[in-house]
């Protein structure tokens, strides 16, 4: 009965990685997925996130059990803490409803159905480009996903006219998702004073803001400066969603930790908007895993945990960052053509290099580096050690 089922293509990201475990060259370099790797190229988890599961796995009065259909009461407070900032006034008058998710990519998905059931509109305006899960996440959770300027390819910087005139002539009341930092693919954001235009003609024309909070603390080492374009958006009193991920932040990239908040205009809304949240989330999974957000809660709650833990955070974002300026370097000292600044510009773990699809094959083909075809670079999966290999492909690809 299955016969005719056709061969689905493999993921564009999650395909690269398995291109790359194909290839058997010892040189082989894998830049595709967004997963940070020590300078020896070893996947890392945290010492803080340690610490945190020794205390779960000493703590004989754990059990098992279900957990309600919001998820974990004590992660679902810290998580929209972390966001939002402690003394932020939508959580002091409870007009903040937070359920935990299936990461990143649960929490956007419980949002998109959320609306398509209970918002007025179901036009959905997304960067271009943006991650290449979005589009798929909003049309299958019912909404009807278009796009808005966001990218100016000549600059290498964003396309801030072409995505506040594309914002002016939106449906009105259309919703609007937002990269709260560190944009996925380009690694451009908007400056505080766009992020304030923006959230000007946003509120004026009552577009409904849709964070997405894939890279708290990554973009500039800092938690609360990674936040701050969705808090000027709620300071202003009005709604918004926000899906949080603690993938990239705390390195739990399995254990699929996130949250969606909604902010709503009193406390009463709020607490309606999360009895319906539980009738989109109680078919879908039922309920959430408990490990992860125990993790999560435990470090969160704790000062010097917390403390630990930023540390931690910086040294990952910094490691980022130097990373961007070693390949830039060894760009210059090639005498690669042409204006690179922009890998140290970009920020977050992604830097969008401007090489086409075919450079990105011959990068493949001749010196075994796996990517996105876009040219989009994990600056995250680089090392001391890689980044001559990477320069020399860039270089032989440009100068082809
Ligand atoms: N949004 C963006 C922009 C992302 O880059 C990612 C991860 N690649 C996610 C959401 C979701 O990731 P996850 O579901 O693993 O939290």
């Amino acid at each position: 009965v299955f016969a005719h089922v056709v061969r689905a293509p493999e993921d564009p990201i999650l395909g690269v990685t398995v291109a790359y475990n194909k290839d058997p060259s010892p040189i082989k370099l894998n830049l595709g997925v967004g997963a940070y790797r020590t300078e020896e190229g070893k996947p890392l988890v945290l010492n803080v996130v340690r610490k945190a599961e020794q205390i779960l796995v000493n703590d004989s009065s754990r059990v098992k059990e279900y957990l309600p259909i919001v998820g974990l009461a004590d992660f679902n407070k810290l998580s929209a803490k972390l966001i939002f900032g402690a003394d932020s006034p939508a959580i002091q008058e409870n007009r903040v409803t937070t359920v935990q998710c299936l990461s990143g990519t649960g929490s956007l998905r419980v949002g998109a159905e959320f609306l398509a059931k209970h918002y007025h509109q179901r036009t959905i305006y997304i960067p271009q480009p943006t991650w290449g899960n979005h589009p798929k996440i909003f049309a299958i959770g019912g909404l009807s996903v278009k796009t808005y300027s966001y990218y100016d390819p000549t600059t290498r910087g964003l396309n801030f006219q072409g995505l506040l005139d594309d914002l002016s002539s939106a449906s009105s009341g259309a919703i609007v998702l937002l990269h709260a930092c560190a944009h996925n693919p380009t690694g451009v954001d908007p400056t505080l004073e766009q992020w304030e235009q923006i959230r000007k003609l946003m509120r004026s024309r009552g577009l409904l803001p849709f964070f997405d909070s894939a890279y708290q603390g990554f973009a500039s080492g800092s938690l609360d400066a990674d936040a701050q374009s969705v808090r000027m958006f709620v300071a202003d009193g009005g709604e918004c969603l926000v899906a949080q991920s603690y993938a990239k932040n705390m390195g739990l990239y399995g254990e699929r930790v996130g949250a969606l908040s909604i902010v709503c205009k009193n406390a009463d809304v709020a607490s309606r908007v999360e009895s319906q949240l539980k009738l989109v989330i109680r078919p879908m999974f039922s309920n959430p895993p408990i490990h992860g957000p125990s993790i999560v809660a435990t470090i969160l709650k704790d000062s010097n945990m917390y403390n630990e833990w930023t540390i931690e955070l910086k040294a990952m974002a910094d490691r980022i960052i130097s990373m961007r300026h070693k390949l830039f370097e060894a760009l210059r000292a090639r005498g690669t053509p042409g204006d690179w600044s922009h890998i140290v510009k970009q920020i977050g773990m992604f830097t969008f290099t401007g090489l086409n699809s075919e450079q990105v094959v011959f990068m493949t083909k001749e010196y075994h580096i796996y990517m996105t075809s876009d040219g989009r670079i994990s600056m995250a999966g680089l090392s001391t050690k890689t980044v001559p290999h990477l320069a020399d492909a860039i270089h032989a690809a440009v100068t082809r």
